[in-house]
């Protein structure tokens, strides 16, 4: 069976890793000169830097994964932390390590700039979504979801509506109630303690995933194609054909905008988040005391220690900022740090179509089209998440999964 790959971002690397891992014949086209898509690194005056600060999760289980199965170890490569939830105004929530769910007890009755009955609420809240395991009757916007608990204090302020526009890339007055608590159901409200921790990468984005896959792909006999922008999709009975070069199927992995040049049949026509990453370079000594802050702030959300001076400031979903110039935005984040040091070097990298919008209600197409030939993958087909590097990974490893266990089995002749 020969399959065609289209996209080489977390999802498309992981289809072909599943897929060769069963031995099919796998071809992965990428537009670009390097895989990792909305994930990847670039080199900028000389320095490697990402397209944009990446936080992951401990609960992103098939990401780390499939990392191990590349032949990284997660472990070396990310800077597994405790959650803390640290902002310049004084608020501090710290999980100990303690096995769940005391350690998100522990660390609620411990939360600094929070009252007693605030705590008590908000723990008891967390415990009843839990019982219906995180679904609620009908979608709605976070912040409506949060008026109908009472949560309406501090914690909403320093904790629900930051981890919110974390993790869905959305204010809570437009997200997703049900995607904010799926994403609440796989980290706080997991068993497992592990799944709340923080994991900051070491090394630029290219090293975590799509360097090693693509040497590991390379290895196991995948073809690779970068550079290659797929023009045209033919879904024939027989086969598909990809510019013209012939498949059994096809997985296209690209993000929802360029999946519906290809196959405008496709019900992917999203609204689209933003993100900037104001990275500034300080003095090698310049450290944070926790490597992610929460500014809070009318500009940037949180920032990122990436060590040696280095600090990354992430301004998540549409907001004032985006009609500030470069310029303009460091100064405003300067300000926001507190910091008076004037940093030694600076970049902007903006994303326009960073995330789907991550609206309550939103449709997104099944990962099975009408044509048996062709499947989708990509972070906006696995419909349980927001845009997540997690969601990408689980979407390409299932349709991967799916046609590889249709593949016919590999007959191994023995010579005695
Ligand atoms: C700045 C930024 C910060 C983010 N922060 C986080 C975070 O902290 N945590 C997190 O979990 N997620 C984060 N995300 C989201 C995460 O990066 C995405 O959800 C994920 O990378 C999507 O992967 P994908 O493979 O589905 O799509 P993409 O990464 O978009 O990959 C699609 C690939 O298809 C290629 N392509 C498109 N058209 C064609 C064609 N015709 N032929 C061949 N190739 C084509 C593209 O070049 C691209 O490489 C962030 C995203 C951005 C942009």
């Amino acid at each position: 069976m020969k399959v065609a790959v289209i996209g080489g971002g977390w999802a498309g690397l992981a289809a072909a890793v599943e897929l060769t891992e069963k031995q099919v014949e796998t071809t992965l086209f990428e537009a670009g000169r390097q895989l990792g898509g909305r994930a990847r690194s670039l080199t900028s005056d000389g320095r490697r830097l990402d397209n944009g600060q990446h936080i992951l999760l401990g609960a992103y289980r098939e990401t780390l994964a499939l990392m191990r199965r590349v032949g990284v170890d997660p472990e070396q490569l990310l800077d597994r932390r405790c959650l803390q939830v640290i902002d310049n105004q004084g608020f501090r929530l710290a999980l100990p390590k303690l096995p769940a769910p005391l350690h998100l007890a522990w660390g609620l009755l411990g939360a600094r700039g929070v009252g007693l009955r605030e705590k008590v609420g908000t723990a008891l809240w967390m415990a009843r979504i839990k019982n219906r395991h995180f679904r609620l009757q009908h979608d709605m916007t976070v912040a409506e979801w949060l008026d109908q608990a009472g949560q309406t204090g501090t914690l909403r302020q320093h904790l629900w509506e930051p981890l919110c526009l974390a993790a869905l890339n959305i204010p809570a007055a437009r997200a997703s109630a049900q995607l904010f608590a799926n994403v609440l159901r796989d980290s706080l409200g997991s068993n497992q303690r592990a799944a709340t921790d923080l994991l900051l990468p070491r090394v630029d984005l290219g090293q975590l995933l799509p360097q090693p896959a693509a040497a590991w792909l390379t290895a196991h006999g995948a073809r690779l194609r970068l550079g290659q922008r797929v023009r045209q999709i033919d879904l024939g009975e027989q086969c598909v054909m990809v510019d013209g070069e012939s498949f059994d199927h096809v997985i296209l992995a690209t993000a929802p905008q360029h999946a519906l040049r290809l196959c405008p049949e496709i019900a992917a026509d999203f609204d689209y988040e933003p993100i900037a990453t104001v990275y500034l370079q300080f003095g090698q000594q310049f450290k944070l005391p926790f490597p992610l802050i929460n500014l809070n702030g009318n500009c940037g959300q949180w920032v990122v220690d990436r060590g040696n001076g280095l600090l990354a400031c992430i301004l998540s979903g549409h907001g004032e900022w985006e009609s500030l110039h470069d310029d303009q935005l460091g100064t405003a984040l300067l300000g926001e740090l507190n910091v008076a040091e004037k940093p030694l070097w600076k970049k902007v990298i903006r994303e326009q179509r960073a995330t789907f919008s991550s609206t309550p209600g939103l449709s997104r197409p099944p990962w099975a089209t009408t044509h048996r030939r062709l499947l989708l993958a990509g972070d906006y087909t696995w419909s349980d998440y927001p845009a997540t590097l997690e969601g990408a990974v689980r979407s390409g490893l299932r349709a991967g999964a799916s046609l590889a266990k249709a593949a016919p089995e590999q007959v191994k002749i023995i010579v005695v």
